[in-house]
């Protein structure tokens, strides 16, 4: 394997990526908080880390793939004040929190497939790892890095040497800005809970302090180390994770097992609409349902929430979803086109130049992902083979099955291209051909009329830019 290198938000430098394990990697990321739809600014995030995923099972690694879902303890406001956003949502909604969260959760399944997003080998809900959560605080309380005020435990950040390594926050700069109306329990004003008592909110357990439910830093940790172990590569998250919650993760999982615990950390920067982060609190938002609803191909959504490098911000347009769903027509069309020129072509010789042009555009691919998920670069490989491919005029049958099956291992990684329907009958296509030419001879009766015999014989033609066109078998 070639080597590969990743930006690490920890060391805040790029690494040439060794695994943990030959052969393996274990990634970790930060799921959704089930309070309301997830948006297309969390899907940037979560789509962060499928790339990553499929890119690394590209090289051949074996990856398991672990995504927690929030359903209890993610407060609205960091200095462990305000309401539960589950809680506030169920109160909103007058339900219970649990039917907000399955509420949600199906919702951010529902969105996650039409992304083509690679499922998780597990999706753990805070709410069924409480046990693990209480070990894991009582070990730190054991260890001194907790303390116990009443019903409350909080984490003494001062008892961690590298709390903020991460984020670079260093605890004086961030004493100086902290509010004056400091949490008098703690010791320190960046202490942070672990679990906490308050008779009003609605999901509660026992635990050793009495009865009450997690901070929402602590099921991360928790939760990573029973599915990942105590150490593994990757932990992904959106730039507002940095701090606090990666942060305090940190602190957490490294006091209770004295152990270094991540290796590479990998931040998405923000989606951005009209120059500003995409939130639930701006409520600037759109939702991965409400594009299709719209219209939007749920592959052009996927490829516009991937096709800019995640260490920048990606402004979201609707012209950038139209640019979208060009760029993968034109993919999809010269798959289709080298299929059609080679058909009765039994000639199985594949020439120099186009096995060069192929492999100059797979390692093209390779290269530019290996450098820090570089997706641009990655992409003009992809457009460059198109263009080849598109020159190409008597393709050989090898050569259109050698053209097709590196795209397609692309595609293991882009994700886009929606599956192609074989079965399409070479009358039909002779048709297409037909009304194609009617079309360039600007014979406009003639080429209606064959769209017309298409579509009674139980096919769709759909037009593409420069006369190009799709033809797919018709639902009814
Ligand atoms: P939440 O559901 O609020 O816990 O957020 C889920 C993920 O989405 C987190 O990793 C956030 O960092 C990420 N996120 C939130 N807003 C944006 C945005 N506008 N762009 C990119 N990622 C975001
Ligand atoms: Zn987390």
């Amino acid at each position: 394997m070639s080597q590969i290198q990743f930006y690490n938000t920890y060391s805040k430098q790029v690494e040439i990526f060794e695994p943990l394990e030959p052969g393996k990697v274990k990634l970790y990321s930060c799921g959704p908080t089930v309070y309301s739809h997830p948006h297309i600014g969390n899907f940037r995030s979560f789509l962060m880390a499928d790339l990553l995923k499929r890119f690394l099972e590209f090289k051949g690694y074996a990856v398991t793939h672990i995504m927690n879902i929030t359903d209890v303890g993610h407060l609205l406001d960091d200095a462990d004040e305000g309401a539960d956003k589950l809680e506030e949502a169920a109160r909103k909604e007058k339900k219970d929190p649990l039917e907000i969260a399955q509420f949600y959760i199906d919702s951010f399944s529902t969105a996650s497939e039409l992304l083509n997003m690679k499922p998780a080998d597990s999706y753990p809900r805070a709410t069924e790892h409480i046990d693990e959560m209480i070990a894991m605080v009582q070990v730190l309380i054991d260890k001194g890095h907790a303390y116990v005020v009443g019903h409350n435990v909080y984490y003494d950040v001062t008892t961690f040497k590298n709390y903020g390594k991460l984020s670079g926050n260093t605890l004086d700069d961030l004493n100086t800005g902290a509010r004056i109306e400091v949490n008098s329990e703690k010791k320190n004003p960046q202490d942070f809970a672990l679990w906490k008592h308050d008779p009003k909110h609605i999901q509660q357990w026992d635990s050793p302090w009495g009865r009450g439910f997690p901070g929402w830093h602590i099921e991360c940790s928790a939760m990573s180390v029973k599915y990942l172990g105590e150490q593994f590569d990757f932990h992904t998250g959106g730039e507002d994770n940095i701090f606090p919650h990666h942060e305090c993760e940190i602190a957490q999982t490294e006091g209770a097992t004295g152990k270094k615990w991540v290796n590479y950390w990998m931040h998405g920067r923000f989606l951005l609409f009209d120059g500003e982060k995409m939130s639930k609190s701006k409520g600037n938002l759109y939702t991965i349902q409400e594009l299709v609803e719209k219209g939007f191909k749920k592959n052009a959504i996927r490829y516009a929430l991937i096709a800019s490098h995640y260490r920048q911000n990606y402004n979201f347009t609707f012209n950038g979803l139209k640019a979208a769903e060009q760029a993968i027509d034109k993919i999809s069309q010269c798959v289709f086109t080298i299929k059609e020129k080679a058909k009765g072509n039994a000639d199985t010789a594949v020439r120099d130049e186009v096995s060069a042009f192929i492999e100059k555009a797979i390692n093209g691919f390779d290269e530019a992902l290996s450098d820090d998920l570089n997706i641009s670069k990655a992409l003009a490989a992809v457009f460059d083979l198109v263009k080849e491919v598109n020159k190409l005029n008597s393709p050989t049958a090898a050569e259109a099955t050698a053209i097709v099956a590196a795209i397609e291992r692309i595609d293991l990684v882009l994700g886009v291209l929606e599956e192609t329907d074989d079965s399409i009958p070479a009358e039909i296509t002779e048709l297409a051909e037909r009304r194609k030419q009617a079309k360039l001879s600007k014979d406009w009766a003639a080429a209606d009329a064959i769209r017309d015999e298409i579509t009674a014989k139980g096919f769709v033609l759909e037009d593409m830019p420069s006369h190009e066109y799709r033809i797919k078998k018709s639902d009814g």
